[in-house]
C-alpha cells in the first residue's frame, strides 16, 4: 500500500473542495484533493447556475445576501470566462402585490446590492418573454455561472500551483492516531496529512460519522427543467418570499427553470430522479412567469441535493428545507467533537464557495501555525483575463488598431502603473480579514455607474502578488488579452469555425490559446454547442477526461438541443482515439446515452419524445437491442 504525506487533504471535488484546493495551494500548502467521481458530481454539477446577487436572501438572510454580492463581484472579475453577466429581474405578478418589492429594494440597499425598480414596460423591453401582466420589476446584478467550468478552473489552478488531485477514488475510512485524524484511506492507498477537511456536500454527514464526529444535515432535493432555448437573456426571479419554482436562468444556449425543495432520505442522495409530479408543478408555475414556456420544448430534467445544515444541532429533523440554514458552516471537530485534525466546510452556495474555502483555509493555516494570506479574490483563474461583458464589444472591435489595445489605457482612460497593474479604488493591500474584498464591491456600487466597455478599453485584471508573495508584473494579463484578440481574429477569419472559436473563447477564455485549431483541430464535433476537436484535445490533456460524460462537463458537448443525438458517435470515436483506447468508443456511447436518457425520461412527450425516438432508432442499430434504458 502506497503512503503519501500532505499538509492538508480535502475530501470532495465540488465547488467548495476545488476552491479550497486552490486556496491552500496558493498559500503554499502541500495539498491533496480526493474526489470519488469526476469533479462536480454532486450538487455543484446539479444546480441552477445562478450567480446570486444576494437579492434573493436580502429580506430573510442579510448575511448571506452580503456574502453573495461580494462574491458575485469577485467572480465576475476573477472567473470571467465562467460567468455571463446577464443581470437579473425580480418580477411581480398581479397576485404577488407590490409589498414584497418595496421590502426587497430596501433590504438590498442595506446589503449593498444595486437593486433598482424599473417600469413593467422597461422590464418587458429587456425580457419580452416575461408575463406581460406584471405589475412591477426590479433590476439586480444576478448572473449566470457555468458551475462545471468554475470548478475546472479552480482545480486547474490548484494543480498549476502544486496541488495533487486524485479523482475517481472514494475515501473509505479515516486514519487515526488515538482520537486524532491523521489521514484518509481509499481502497488501495493511504494518504497522511496534518489536517483533513471534509468538503463533501451532503455526504459530509456520513464522512464525519466515519471519523467519529457528528453533523446534523438536511438533504434537500431540488429539481430543475432545461428548456431547449434561451427564452430570456436575463435571470428572471419571482418577486415574493423565496419559494419553489421561481427562478429562470439563461445558460449557454438553453434556459434552466426551478426549483423544488423536498427532504429526501440520505440513501437516495446518490441517485436523484425527477418525478412527473415535479415536472408538472414546475411547468405550471413557470408558465405564470414566462407564458412561452408552455410551448417551449423541455429537453431534460435533473435534480441535486442541497447540503443544508439545521440551525441547531439539537433540533429535530422536521424543519422544512427552506427554513434550514443556507449559510456557510465551518466546523472545527477538535473543539466540537474532540476529533483533532478534522474540519468540515459545508452549507453555503455555489456563489459563496470561494469565501467558504477562504474561511476553511484560514482555519487550516491557524491550526498549522502558518501565516499565509488568502489571495484567491484577486488572482484571476486560468482563462479569465477578459471581462465577459466586454466580449461582444471585443468581437465587434476585432479590427481595432493596435494602439487601441487594452493595455495602453484603463477603461477610464487613466494611464497604467509601470507594472501594468491597475490599482483598486482604495489601493489598499488585502488583509486576511478580506478588506480588499469589500473595497472591490464598493468600487462598483459606490458610483452606481457601470464602466463603459469597448473593444478599445478591455479591462485587464490586476495581478500583483504571487504565491510566494513577491511582486510580479501583470503576469501576462496584457499579453493574454492581446493574444486572445489575435486568436479570435484568426478564428473569425477561418470560414469553417468562426462560431466554434468564439464558443471556445467564451468557455475557456485565454486558455483557448492552448488549443490547436489547425487541420483536424478545426473539425466541429458538436453542432449545438460548437465544440471542436481542438477543444476536446485540450480538455483531455488538462482535465484528465475518462469518458464522454466527463467530457460533457468540461465542454458542454451534447448538452444542447439534440442532447447528443447527432454528435455522440463522432465524439465517442474521437475521444476513444485521443485516449488511446479505440475499442472503448461503443462503451462511451452507451454510458452517455444512458445518462441522457435518464434526464429525458421525465419530460418525454411532444418534441422530446420525437427526439428520444429518433435517438433510440439511430443508436439501437449500433448498440445491442435493449441496452439503452432508463435504468
Ligand atoms: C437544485 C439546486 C439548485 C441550486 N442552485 C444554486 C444556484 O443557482 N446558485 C448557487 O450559488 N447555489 C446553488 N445551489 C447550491 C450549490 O449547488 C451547493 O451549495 C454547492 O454546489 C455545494 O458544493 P459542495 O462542493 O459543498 O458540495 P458538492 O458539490 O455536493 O460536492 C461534494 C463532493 O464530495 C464528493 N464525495 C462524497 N463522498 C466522498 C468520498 N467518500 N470520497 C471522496 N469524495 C466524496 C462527491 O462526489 C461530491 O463531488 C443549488 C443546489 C441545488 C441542489
Amino acid at each position: 500500500m502506497k503512503m503519501k504525506k500532505y499538509d492538508v487533504i480535502i475530501v470532495g471535488g465540488g465547488a467548495t473542495g476545488t476552491c479550497m484546493a486552490r486556496d491552500c495551494a496558493l498559500r503554499g500548502l502541500k495539498t491533496l484533493l480526493i474526489e470519488r467521481e469526476d469533479l462536480c458530481d454532486g450538487a455543484s454539477g446539479r444546480n441552477h447556475g445562478l450567480l446570486h446577487s444576494g437579492a434573493r436572501y436580502a429580506v430573510n438572510d442579510p448575511e448571506s445576501a452580503r456574502e453573495c454580492i461580494a462574491e458575485n463581484l469577485i467572480l465576475k472579475q476573477i472567473a470571467s470566462n465562467c460567468v455571463e453577466d446577464t443581470g437579473g429581474l425580480f418580477i411581480s405578478l398581479p397576485e404577488d402585490g407590490l409589498d414584497y418589492q418595496a421590502l426587497l429594494v430596501q433590504k438590498c440597499a442595506e446589503a449593498g446590492i444595486d437593486a433598482r425598480i424599473i417600469t413593467p414596460k422597461k422590464a418587458l423591453s429587456l425580457a419580452p418573454a416575461i408575463n406581460p401582466n406584471i405589475i412591477g420589476a426590479v433590476k439586480v446584478p444576478d448572473a449566470s455561472v457555468n458551475p462545471f467550468l468554475l470548478s475546472d478552473v479552480h482545480a486547474l489552478d490548484a494543480v498549476r500551483h502544486g496541488a495533487d488531485i486524485v479523482k475517481f477514488k472514494a475515501v473509505t475510512s479515516f486514519l487515526k492516531d488515538g482520537d486524532s485524524v491523521v489521514g484518509v484511506k481509499t481502497d488501495k492507498e493511504e494518504y497522511y496529512a496534518s489536517q483533513v477537511v471534509i468538503a463533501s456536500g451532503i455526504w459530509s454527514a456520513k464522512l464525519a460519522e466515519m471519523a467519529g464526529a457528528h453533523i446534523d444535515m438536511y438533504p434537500s432535493k431540488g429539481s430543475l427543467l432545461v428548456f431547449g432555448h434561451r427564452v430570456t437573456n436575463l435571470v428572471i426571479n419571482r418577486c415574493r418570499k423565496p419559494s419553489n419554482a421561481d427562478i429562470l436562468v439563461p445558460e449557454a444556449v438553453v434556459s434552466v427553470f426551478g426549483t423544488t425543495s423536498d427532504k429526501v432520505p440520505f440513501e437516495e442522495c446518490d441517485n436523484m430522479r425527477v418525478t412527473r409530479e415535479e415536472v408538472d408543478f414546475l411547468l405550471k408555475e413557470g408558465v405564470k412567469m414566462l407564458p412561452s414556456l408552455a410551448s417551449t420544448r423541455i429537453i431534460r430534467a435533473y435534480a441535486g441535493v442541497r447540503p443544508l445544515i439545521l440551525e441547531d444541532s439539537k433540533s429535530s429533523l422536521q424543519a422544512d428545507g427552506r427554513s434550514a440554514s443556507r449559510g456557510i458552516v465551518l466546523l472545527d471537530h477538535e473543539e466540537r467533537d474532540g476529533v483533532p485534525g478534522l474540519i468540515t466546510i459545508t452549507g453555503g452556495k455555489l456563489t459563496t464557495a470561494r469565501l467558504m474555502a477562504e474561511k476553511a483555509a484560514d482555519l487550516v493555516c491557524k491550526k498549522l501555525g502558518i501565516d499565509a494570506e488568502c489571495t484567491t479574490a484577486e488572482i484571476p483563474l486560468p482563462g479569465s483575463y477578459l471581462k465577459r461583458r466586454s466580449f461582444g464589444a471585443f468581437l465587434s472591435g476585432l479590427g481595432a488598431k493596435k494602439e487601441d489595445t487594452p493595455a495602453s489605457k484603463t477603461s477610464s482612460g487613466a494611464k497604467r502603473t509601470s507594472s501594468g497593474a491597475k490599482r483598486t479604488s482604495s489601493g489598499a493591500k488585502r488583509t486576511s480579514s478580506g478588506t480588499k474584498r469589500t473595497s472591490l464591491g464598493a468600487q462598483k456600487t459606490s458610483s452606481g455607474a457601470k464602466k463603459p466597455y469597448s473593444a478599445a478599453s478591455l479591462p485587464v485584471i490586476e495581478v500583483e502578488k504571487t504565491v510566494s508573495g513577491e511582486k510580479k508584473s501583470v503576469s501576462g494579463a496584457k499579453k493574454s488579452c492581446l493574444a486572445v484578440r489575435s486568436v479570435a481574429q484568426k478564428l473569425c477569419s477561418k470560414e469553417t469555425i468562426p462560431y466554434a472559436g468564439i464558443a471556445a473563447l467564451g468557455r475557456h477564455g485565454s486558455e483557448t490559446l492552448k488549443m490547436d485549431f489547425t487541420g483536424e483541430g478545426a473539425e466541429i464535433v458538436c453542432e449545438c454547442e460548437q465544440v471542436t476537436s481542438a477543444e476536446i484535445s485540450y480538455c483531455v490533456k488538462e482535465f484528465g477526461v475518462r469518458n464522454l460524460n466527463d467530457l460533457r462537463r468540461h465542454t458542454r458537448i451534447g448538452m444542447g438541443t439534440c442532447q447528443g443525438t447527432h454528435c455522440i458517435q463522432r465524439a465517442a470515436e474521437l475521444l476513444a482515439i485521443e485516449l488511446g483506447v479505440p475499442e472503448k468508443a461503443e462503451e462511451f456511447m452507451k454510458d452517455y446515452l444512458q445518462e441522457r436518457w435518464k434526464g429525458m425520461t421525465p419530460v418525454m412527450w411532444g418534441e422530446t419524445l420525437r427526439e428520444a425516438e429518433f435517438m433510440r432508432s439511430k443508436y439501437s442499430s449500433l448498440l445491442a437491442e435493449g441496452e439503452i434504458s432508463a435504468k
